[in-house]
Parts: structure tokens; sequence; C-alpha cells
């Protein structure tokens, strides 16, 4: 059965994978911040502002006084809990323009074009067309159903009901000049557009990973989650002279564990903190290079 976890026994278990930070991009894995599925907060769309600059919820983080923002501090809140960010963010569907993802191959990223990425795209969504009240007040004529997924786990719809702010941006920035200029879903994301949003349209609760990719998977004896738990170093060694990642060292309520993976650990701790448990790798590097494989792979 799919769990939780203790502490104890995920530490005494040999994981094939080893993932570490349970957010977007992590499934089975230590995470730091706690399981909040049932919480209104995060189940209920408009709240995600709520939970923002809480450290139950997200990590705090601040800027340094911005010299040309008038010594401005500016929040930056990445979420804290099963699911990440994804868990406290504004649950915009929409992806970038083509000549952003193909300028990251041309960057010398092989694989990385619109082209060769465009169906994975398409792979998480199931698209729920606008009711007819979404159609008084927003362009739907950008809507192209077969530039959507409709198998995949994360649902994406348009709310049923506008307030009078968003019944007016929309033309407003058109009248300026500043309406999209193309498909946005079609690789043209420029210019004023209303997404679709990741909420489930029967009961308008809002979808997000923890919900999407834990859940279904939540009878899986192979799926173990420790939440609370937070990844302090990749524990790094040398085998037949190579740096390989056999496990990970992490922390609960003060005690130190190291939990192990047998083939791969893989680190999901969000952009700004999945440097951080790699902290020795510089070292571990200059005392055993050249580095041509890692067993971790980090
Ligand atoms: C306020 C806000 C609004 C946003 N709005 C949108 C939007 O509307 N649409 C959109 O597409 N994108 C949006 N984003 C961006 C999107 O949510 C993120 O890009 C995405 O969630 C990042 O996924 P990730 O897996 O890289 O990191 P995260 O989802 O942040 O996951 C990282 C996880 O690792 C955990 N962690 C960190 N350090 C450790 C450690 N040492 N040990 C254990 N666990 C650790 C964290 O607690 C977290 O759960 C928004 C982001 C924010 C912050």
């Amino acid at each position: 059965m799919a769990s939780h976890g203790n502490p104890t026994s995920f530490a005494a278990t040999v994981f094939n994978y080893l993932i570490a930070g349970r957010g977007t991009a992590g499934l089975s894995a230590l995470e730091a911040g706690l399981d909040r599925t049932s919480d209104p907060k995060v189940l209920t769309s408009d709240f995600a502002p709520s939970m923002w600059d809480d450290p139950d919820y997200d990590w705090v983080f601040k800027t340094t006084p911005q010299v040309h923002g008038n010594g401005r501090v500016v929040s930056h809140p990445p979420g804290k809990q099963l699911g990440g960010s994804s868990a406290i963010n504004f649950d915009d569907w929409t992806h970038a323009s083509r000549h952003d993802i193909d300028d990251s191959g041309e960057h010398g990223n092989s694989g990385w074009s619109w082209d060769e990425l465009f169906p994975y795209f398409l792979k998480p969504e199931t698209y729920a067309p606008p009711p007819p009240s979404t159609s008084a007040h927003v362009d739907i004529t950008i809507i192209l159903p077969s530039l959507h997924g409709t198998t995949g786990p994360i649902q994406d719809s348009f709310p049923p009901f506008y307030d009078n702010v968003y019944k007016a941006w929309e033309p407003i920035y058109k009248k300026l000049g500043l309406g999209p200029t193309g498909n946005p879903k079609g690789g043209r994301a420029a210019g004023a557009y209303m997404t679709l949003f990741t909420i489930e349209p029967k009961n308008a609760s809002k979808i997000y990973a923890r919900t999407a990719y834990w859940k279904p998977n939540a009878g899986r004896e192979s799926l173990v989650v420790l939440t609370g738990a937070f990844a302090t170093r990749v524990v790094f060694a040398r085998e037949e002279g190579m740096l390989v990642a056999p496990g990970v060292i992490f922390t609960v309520d003060g005690e130190t564990y190291t939990a192990s993976a047998s083939r791969e650990v893989m680190l999901c701790a969000g952009a700004l903190q999945l440097p951080q448990p790699l902290g020795t790798l510089r070292n571990w590097r200059s005392k055993f290079a050249p580095v041509t494989r890692h067993r971790g792979a980090v």
C-alpha cells in the first residue's frame, strides 16, 4: 500500500528510484512539506494567495531590497507541501511560444523543439470545452480542440462565472492593439488572452500534482512518500573510480536518517532549492574527476 511512510522504515528500504522534493516534477519521494489535500485553501482555486507568506504552506522566500525598486523586498512563494508550487499557484494552464521552446533547442539541447515536445504538452491534459456562459464573456475563437489533450490526469476548464474585471480586461487589451497575435496553444502565446484553468469542471476544485498524479496511484505498493522530511545532502560515493549517488541524507523532527536508492536519486526540489543538497558535489568532483557516470541522476 502506498503510504506516507515513517522515517525509520523509509531509511531501511532500498528504493529503485529516490526522489527528493515531491512537487510538480517529483512522485515517490521525500517531501519537506505536509499533505494538505483536504485543505480548502488548497482546493479552492481563488484562495491561493491566502497561503502565500504562510510558512505552513510556502517557503516564504524574500529578495534582498531591490536597489532599482525603491528598496522594495519582493516575496517569492514556492509551495511547501505535497504537490509543491502546483498546490499554491494560479492554476493557469498554458505553455510557452514556439520560438521560446525552439530557442532552448538551438542552444544545444537536442530534442527541445516545439514539434518534438508538442505531443507531451497534450499528454497530461483533459480539456473541457467552454460552457455557453463563458462564450458570452471570453473570446473563444482562439480555442481549437485539436490543440488540447483529452485523456490526461489534469482537467482544465474555463470558469463558468466572470466578474466585471474579467469581462472587461480582454476587450480593453484588444482595443489597445494588444490582443493575441495567433493561437496561444498553437505556439503563439503573445498578447492578452484568457487561459484555461486547472479546475475540475464538475465541482470547481483545484487539480494539482497531488490530486492528478499521486491520488490515482495511491494504491501502488512501490510508491512511498515521506512528508515532513527535509533532504539535506545527496550522498556521493566512489564506485570503480566513478562518482555515484547511492542515497540522500534527510531530517525529520531534528533526527537524521539516510535513504538509499539502487538505481537513481533525483532532485526535484524546485529551481531555487534543488542545488542545496548538492553542496558537496564540487568537492566530490575534484576528488574523483573525471566523472564519467552518475548512478544517481542529479
Ligand atoms: C505563486 C506561484 C504562482 C504560479 N502560477 C502558475 C500558473 O498559474 N501556471 C503555471 O503553469 N505555473 C505557475 N507557477 C509555476 C509552477 O507552479 C512551477 O513552475 C512548478 O510548480 C515547479 O515545479 P517543480 O517540481 O520544479 O517545483 P515545486 O512544485 O516547487 O516542487 C518542489 C518541492 O520540493 C520540496 N522541497 C524543496 N526543498 C526540499 C528538500 N530539501 N527536501 C525535501 N523536499 C524539498 C518543496 O517543498 C516542494 O514541494 C506558479 C508558481 C508560483 C510560486
